[in-house]
């Protein structure tokens, strides 16, 4: 196997004309059988770096990764590309992850997307050992860590198929947040035969970090979205804010809008579209807004609340500038702020009798009876708990996660699964159902007419489509496929949109759920150590913040010049000495003519002092610059 052959595919399967950084080097190691685990900032193109791999080698690649809605993009974008890609998630039927589970093994499937709580069910690791895998992705890698930001139990289940699947198989895990301890931790937990971390450079050189001590958060916002130009995004954390926000600043006239979980699914679609698009300029969110959005000419992210670590901030304002123009990541804060984010400490970590109730109401809630449930998928509408059983939105929240850490539940974002029919008749007998059943002719062949592959697998189909194609009311087309089905003729899975919840063990009695008091701690630990961290870049007043930032991804930098830590720091210092500086750079220029670079060396001051002091000099004409760039002295 070489890189050429790899060139290829990405110039005629992916239409990509050559490879960013970094992704050919990744692509190299995994194709030589290495396990790897490639850092990459959001959109530096990871997805590729086990596409190209896949698709080069035989057999098929297994891509684990947490997010459905992601997942479905991905494969729905390979399969636009003729590329054949098949996803299992718990919003599936059992019989549908059976047929995606066969096609893997006969289908000619080239990738599987699985959602990470898949790998320890039965009825995978039995289909695993007939798989003929040539590769095993792990995207958001760092969920396997118990001590990071995001931690996902059903990921330490990934290394499991070590033990079932041929030992020479390559893993590439996957992340773009990682501290050095986390990276250690992805490799030992995914049992790496041999460390191997490939990354690029997190620096983002074109965002001018900005950290804003203000006292009224509005004034500021409207000064600087007045001077500013190209739209972004404003960052808050509670869902009524940012419709207040949002309306406020419409209410000025700047193009605004919001967006955060509670909304329909429609209308945050739409939202964002607009967005995108340039329509809206300003969105205003919770963090709910990023997952999947591909807009490079963000201006500006600012935000208006503190993040609750490092992570999710570099994440955050790493939305800006993705096209690599000039871009800003602003922090507004205030002292109040910082009290703020203490206090949250209180209610993200409820006390364990607080969560052994939300326990009991969610089995309650779902009619999960005691030593029952192992493995069942649900619905689940957090509101509509909450509302029922009159609990607090946050502390809920936060002990259903403390539920899914220890390994109890697992919990899936809101999915919009789309209907979905499968013919379990063969031509010949529908034929003849037409035949005798006349009524039902048009609409067979209408189905036939609009969707392929309805034969094999389930297909997703629209009832929108179906009623506007044929004329009859969507309620008319739902019941023909009612009927269909009721007569043996298709399966028909009605689509809808909801959060699941997944038993990951059967139901316990009260006094046998364990929530370790080590792990409760470690993990309080842990999350205060990230508030520390952010609480430490915002008040820091003498480091460059993205020299901090890197550092925190133990990335060693220069000082960026750009930040308002390293402006002030430029500016002092030719306050306290621009005389001098003019006076050497008079002295040097008065005996010959040199180039900036020259100048700046044989001036031996520091580069950035020089350097902006020669910028000034020649805007106001005190040095000039002739053809061949050498510059001397007027006066
Ligand atoms: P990540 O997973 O690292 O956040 P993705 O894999 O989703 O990033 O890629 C981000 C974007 O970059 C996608 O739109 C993808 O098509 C594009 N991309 C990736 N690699 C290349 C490349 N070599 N040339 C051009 N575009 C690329
Ligand atoms: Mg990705």
């Amino acid at each position: 196997m070489n890189l050429e052959t790899c060139r290829k595919i990405l110039r005629e399967k992916l239409k990509f004309t050559s490879f960013r950084p970094l992704q050919e080097d990744i692509i190299r190691s995994v194709i030589s059988g290495n396990d790897t685990l490639a850092l990459m900032p959001t959109g530096g193109g990871k997805s590729l770096t086990f596409q190209v791999p896949a698709l080069a080698l035989e057999g098929i690649c297994l891509v684990i990764t947490p997010l459905i809605a992601l997942m479905k993009e991905q494969v729905s974008r390979l399969n636009v590309m003729e590329i054949k890609a098949v996803a299992i998630h718990s919003g599936m039927t059992a019989e549908e992850i059976d047929i995606a589970l066969e096609n893997s093994i006969y289908g000619n499937v080239k990738f599987l997307y699985v959602s990470p709580e898949r790998i320890s069910t039965k009825l995978f690791q039995a289909k695993a050992t007939r798989f003929n895998l040539s590769l095993v992705a792990v995207d958001e890698a760092h969920c396997i860590s118990q001590w990071g930001y995001d931690f996902r139990p059903s990921y330490l289940k990934i290394a499991l198929l070590r033990d079932i699947i041929p030992e020479n198989i390559p893993f590439l895990a996957l992340t773009a947040t990682a501290t050095p301890a986390v990276v250690k931790d992805i490799m030992t937990k995914l049992r790496f035969r041999k460390h191997n971390i490939l990354k690029t450079s997190f620096a983002r050189k074109n965002i001018t970090y900005l950290v804003r001590k203000v006292e009224d958060k509005g004034s500021y916002l409207m000064k600087t979205l007045g001077r500013t130009k190209g739209s972004g995004i404003i960052y808050v954390r509670s869902r009524k804010k940012c419709r207040e926000i949002a309306e406020w600043l419409s209410n000025c006239g700047i193009s605004a809008d919001y967006y955060h979980a509670g909304l329909q699914h429609e209308l945050r679609d739409k939202k964002q579209e607009a967005w995108s698009s340039g329509r809206t300029r300003v969105i205003v969110s919770t963090n709910a807004f990023g997952m999947g959005i591909d807009k490079a000419d963000v201006r500006f992210v600012i935000h208006w609340d503190t993040p609750d670590s490092i992570e999710n901030y570099f994440q955050e304002s790493g939305r800006a500038g993705r096209d690599g123009k000039p871009a800003f990541a602003v922090m507004l804060y205030m002292p109040a702020d910082k009290k703020r984010l203490l206090d949250s400490l209180k209610k993200r970590f409820p006390p364990v009798e607080k969560i052994k109730d939300i326990y009991e109401a969610v089995c309650s809630y779902l009619n999960v009876p005691e030593g029952a449930g192992k493995n069942s998928v649900f619905d689940f509408n957090l509101f509509d708990f909450l509302a029922k059983y009159r609990l607090p939105a946050t502390e809920t929240y936060n002990s259903l996660m403390f539920l899914q850490r220890e390994g109890y539940l697992e919990f899936t974002e809101e999915i919009n699964n789309p209907s979905r029919i499968h013919f379990i008749v063969g031509r010949d007998d529908l034929y003849r159902f037409q035949v005798a059943n006349e009524s039902f002719d048009a609409f067979i062949k209408l189905l036939l007419r609009s969707y392929t592959g309805l034969f094999t697998e389930f297909t997703p189909v629209n009832e929108e489509e179906l009623s506007r194609r044929s004329g009859a009311s969507r309620n008319t087309v739902y019941q023909y496929l009612v009927k269909l089905a009721s007569f043996n003729i298709i399966r028909y899975i009605p689509g809808k949109k909801c959060a699941l919840v997944i038993f990951t063990e059967e139901r316990l009695v009260r006094k046998a759920l364990y929530i370790s008091p080590d792990n409760y701690l470690l993990v309080k630990e842990r999350y205060e150590e990230r508030l520390k961290n952010m609480i430490e870049y915002i008040e820091s007043e003498n480091r460059c913040r993205q020299m901090m930032l890197l550092d925190y991804f133990g990335e060693e930098s220069d000082n960026c010049g750009i930040c308002d830590v390293c402006r002030k720091r430029i500016g002092e210092q030719q306050n306290v000495s621009i005389d001098t500086v003019t006076e050497k750079i008079r002295e040097i220029l008065s005996e010959r003519s040199v180039d900036a670079a020259e100048l700046v060396r044989l001036s031996s001051l520091p580069e950035e002092v020089a350097i902006n002091t020669i910028r000034q000099l020649l805007d106001s004409n005190i040095i000039i610059k002739d053809n061949e760039m050498k510059l001397s002295w007027k006066g």
